[in-house]
């Protein structure tokens, strides 16, 4: 293993290259400008927003702010907006409550309340929540930290008992495992957020708790009406979400195994198993996959990663996932430039050892994508070399990064913004954006010059090429060997 570790850090490659993409959160710890370029400029491939925290205002200033560091560092990131679809959150409180075990909490949905001696208040933004939960179910907040029983209802509100206390907070999430929430999969909120976040320019959407396939639907067709081509990244977070996870990954993509959640919705124990057996199915299917939540939780107040993450970040690599996503780490953390640090280590050292048989779950239909495997094959037969395509819509790219050709860099060129940046995503490739010309001999030729250029290949390297080319009066498919000049 460490001679297999040296060889690849010896390796000719010119510039520094990972398979593993890194998302970060954004919150008051990070949108300060200069350490937003200083977070581009350690690696961060996607920014995420997320809604459960921000107002549009702020959405519109922080996307200005990320597009204007960017540009200094000259390095392009993405933006994720996070939506939070069916969620169900405590409102504000003035200060935090103590909550014994024994102690009854009203959950009301209306301002109209009566104030009764002994008994805590706390307002949900669900009107909906007294019908959808039954006697005797289990209420767990702020990530299940505090549990309680629902003991009685009426119309506009839930008594519950607390079963585990704990410091109650403002705006804290409600779990209830195995519910079915009749909230619709895109709330006004999200909508109303989404309409901010596409005026500013977003490139992909998260939703939370997607329970089916037609919650991605939905979104698809929001977003279809304010005419943004954003990706649509499913959050798997619930029973629901599980259950359907296949035809969810169809239809999304790409997918987000949201531990947080999914850790409080299904026993503990199977978190690690669910999380394997989502990343192969979205293999199968060829879409991105995300791995979220606590990945440093411990370096929220340390510089210093616990062994146990250390593992955990190493293991969802060697699954060979798409992305590694941070939270709070960089969104409210004292230590986020330290996160991201550790995330590459990581990366770096555990990239080389993941296994370096292609992808063969993944089925190819189209002549064309099946040259893709070949490409993927060949390329990696040549050693220090890489492929490079053409693309307007993303699909070949995405395609080559599911193949998962360890040691292969796909250099992806399109001429299309909104592409370019979701380009980020998948697993391996690095995008480009250029001009193309009606002549595919001199974008081909445009292309490596940028890679030589920009001291991603040295000259002499070979690269397998996918492009069209004409041969008489016909465009054709090809696969070609260039080498950099
Ligand atoms: P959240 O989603 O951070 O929006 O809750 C991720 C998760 O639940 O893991
Ligand atoms: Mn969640």
């Amino acid at each position: 293993m460490l001679k297999l570790l040296a060889e690849y850090e010896s390796s000719k490659r010119a510039k520094s290259f990972r398979h593993t993409k890194i998302i970060a959160t954004l919150g008051p710890a990070t949108e300060e400008k200069t350490l937003l370029q200083s977070m581009i400029r350690t690696g961060v491939d996607i920014m995420r927003l997320n809604m459960a925290h921000a107002s549009h205002q702020w959405v519109a200033d922080v996307i200005w702010h990320i597009r204007e560091a960017s540009s200094k560092v000259s390095r392009d990131v993405a933006i994720m907006m996070d939506v939070k679809g069916p969620e169900i959150r405590t409102g504000v409180l003035e200060s935090p409550l103590t909550l014994e075990p024994g102690a009854v909490v009203v959950f009301h949905t209306t301002d109209h309340i009566c104030n009764q001696p002994n008994t805590n208040y706390v307002s949900v933004n669900y009107a909906g929540l007294p019908a959808d939960v039954e006697i005797g179910a289990e209420m767990l907040v702020d990530s299940g930290l505090i549990r309680l029983s629902v003991i009685d209802k009426d119309a506009t509100s839930i008594r519950a008992e607390v079963r585990v206390g704990g410091m109650l907070g403002s705006r804290r999430h409600i779990n209830l495992p195995g519910v079915h929430v009749r909230l619709p999969a895109l709330t006004k909120k999200d909508e109303d957020d989404l309409r901010a976040g596409v005026a500013a320019g977003i490139d992909f959407v998260a939703l939370s708790f997607v329970r089916e396939a037609a919650d991605v639907l939905t979104l698809r067709r929001f977003l279809d009406g304010l005419g943004s081509r954003a990706k649509i990244i499913a959050k798997l977070e619930d029973q629901a979400g599980l259950d359907n996870s296949e035809e969810i990954i169809k239809q999304a993509d790409g997918i987000m195994v949201a531990r947080g959640d999914l850790g409080i919705e299904i026993e503990f124990q199977l978190l690690p198993l669910v999380q394997s057996k989502l990343v192969q199915l979205c293999q199968s299917y060829g879409k991105p996959v995300i791995i979220a939540t606590q990945l440093l939780e411990s370096m929220m107040n340390s510089p210093m990663p616990t062994r146990a993450e250390i593992s955990d970040i190493s293991t969802a690599i060697r699954e060979r996932v798409d992305a590694v996503m941070l939270s709070g780490e960089t969104a409210t953390g004292k230590y986020p430039l330290e996160c991201l640090q550790v995330l590459k280590t990581i990366i770096r050292s555990t990239e080389p050892t993941v296994q370096k048989e292609i992808n063969n779950a993944l089925s190819l239909m189209k002549p064309k994508s099946k040259m893709l495997r070949s490409a993927a094959v060949l390329a990696q037969e040549l050693g220090e070399s890489g492929i490079v395509v053409f693309t307007r819509s993303g699909f070949l790219a995405y395609t080559l990064g599911a193949l998962r050709a360890r040691n292969v860099p796909i250099y992806a060129f399109t001429d299309v913004d909104s592409v370019f940046r979701q380009l980020l995503f998948p697993w391996g490739v690095e995008p480009f954006r250029i001009d193309f010309s009606d002549d595919p001999e001199q974008t081909i030729a445009c292309a490596l010059r940028i890679l030589r250029d920009k001291h991603w290949c040295e000259q002499g390297t070979w690269l397998v090429v996918i492009t069209n080319a004409l041969a008489s009066d016909k465009v054709i498919d090809t696969l070609q060997l260039r080498q950099i000049e």
